[in-house]
């Protein structure tokens, strides 16, 4: 990847909304990349970096990042061209957020994800995004029209504990708004509670019955894995993974028939 400098920012010419957060304008190699997840056949990632700084976050361990760069957006520049040229051959799903958020604020200002949903939609390919962010509401008008699954993280419904843990992202409210406006745009939407922690513990029901009124008909519930995590600030907070809060909460989505089982491109 090679830098390029912020006075060659005039180049991009969609909208301007108010973000200002750090970032670098970079180019990338390829824009796709073999996804190695079952859902997906091919990772894209319009961004790297991400400004949410969530205190659980394993992507500065799989991608050699330390933490403090990880939070510095790198803008892609060309990745929609990019794309254009490599979809010739790329059979399969595109997972789009593999391992960043595609929906961080920075995309309101920089419309990289959506340039790319353009191309994409333009090509008939399917897709499957992954987000924690509301803005996802804004490709409302492309995403109705795909053939895709948009899977919406969500780790409680205590914004203080959204703001302690994952600082820069939507808080849980505007994720649920995001899961609701993404059904009622006949979009195929499943919950991703990812990762459990301890904060959850006592709590489950209210997680689960906030996900039940949104409509959402497929929810998934994943451990904390620390494997490639930076632990630091989960010590210091006195957070761990929750086998019980995970049992808990699969049980009552079992009961609500709504306990996602299995690999998600089937949904
Ligand atoms: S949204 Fe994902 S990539 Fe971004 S900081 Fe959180 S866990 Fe890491």
């Amino acid at each position: 990847m090679r830098t390029i400098t912020d006075t060659t920012l005039g180049d991009f010419s969609g909208e301007r909304l108010e973000w200002d957060g750090p970032f670098r304008i970079v180019e990338c190699g390829r824009a796709l990349s073999p996804s190695g997840l079952d859902e997906m056949d091919y990772a894209l990632n319009p961004y790297g970096g991400c400004e949410h700084g969530c205190i659980y976050c394993y992507a500065p361990g799989h991608t050699h990042s330390d933490l403090a760069g990880w939070r510095v957006v790198r803008v892609k520049r060309n990745v929609i061209d990019r794309l254009s040229r490599e979809l010739p051959f790329a059979d399969g799903i595109i997972g789009i957020g593999t391992v960043t958020d595609p929906y961080q604020a920075a995309e309101g200002r920089f419309r990289l994800t959506r340039g790319c949903l353009e191309v994409l939609a333009s090509r008939g390919r399917r897709i499957h995004i992954h987000t924690k962010s509301d803005l996802v509401l804004r490709d409302i008008d492309i995403l109705s029209g795909m053939d895709c699954v948009v899977g919406i993280t969500f780790t409680g419904v205590d914004p203080r504990v959204s703001k302690m843990t994952e600082p820069g992202a939507p808080l849980p409210e505007a994720r649920l708004r995001a899961i609701t406006g993404l059904l009622d745009g006949g979009v195929r939407t499943y919950a991703l509670v990812a990762p459990t922690m301890s904060t959850a513990e006592g709590h489950e029901a209210e997680i689960i019955d906030a996900l039940r009124s949104t409509g959402v008909r497929r929810v998934y519930v994943e451990p904390l894995n620390l494997r490639l995590v930076d632990t630091t600030r989960l010590d210091r907070m006195g957070i761990t993974p929750s086998p019980k809060a995970v049992a808990e909460m699969a049980r009552l989505c079992r009961e609500a028939g709504i306990l996602g089982m299995g690999v998600v491109r089937r949904y």
